[in-house]
């Protein structure tokens, strides 16, 4: 699974595990001050779990627009507003990507655009809370994974939810 970081869940000291690949922007990698961080961040790098990306320029469009229309902009800062396009654009390209971060105001913003994040707990990332579930029999779509269909019986399928 792919997973944006934003600077909070680097300086949360998570750990970067091999069965994941990490995303952060180039502004989250300036907004890193301490040392310690930042030779984590280019260890990951060097070993290939993580990269620096940077969402194209429509998708920080959008994020912008949503943050506005939520009254949230003024608290984001650059970097955040990266991350969270770049998590969008994933979202977007249809891959299973999540948006890692301990700030209500990112979430919020995450919430409003349907893309997945998961807060940073002792443990590393938590559950993902937005999955979405898709019966392959007969399509309807279901918040928990209840995996059988209430409808048809079929399996369920995890999808990225989309919409918002
Ligand atoms: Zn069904």
């Amino acid at each position: 699974m792919k997973i944006v970081l934003d600077t909070s869940a680097i300086l949360s000291g998570m750990n970067f595990s091999d069965d994941n690949r990490y995303l952060i922007t180039e502004n989250v990698k300036r907004e890193l001050k301490r040392g310690e961080d930042l030779m984590r961040v280019e260890m990951a790098e060097k070993e290939g779990v993580l990269r620096v990306a940077e969402p194209k320029e429509r998708y920080v469009a959008a994020v912008r627009r949503k943050a506005e229309a939520l009254g949230e902009d003024r608290a984001l800062s650059e970097a955040d507003i990266s991350t969270l396009s770049l998590a969008l654009e994933l979202r977007e390209k249809g891959e299973e990507a999540v948006l890692a971060t301990d700030d209500y105001g990112i979430q919020n913003i995450a919430k409003a655009l349907s893309i997945n994040y998961a807060a940073i707990t002792e443990k590393g990332i938590s559950k993902v809370l937005t999955w979405h579930y898709v019966c392959l029999g007969c399509g309807q779509g279901y918040d928990r994974d209840i995996k059988l269909c209430e409808i048809c019986g079929s399996k369920l399928k995890r999808r990225v939810k989309r919409g918002g």
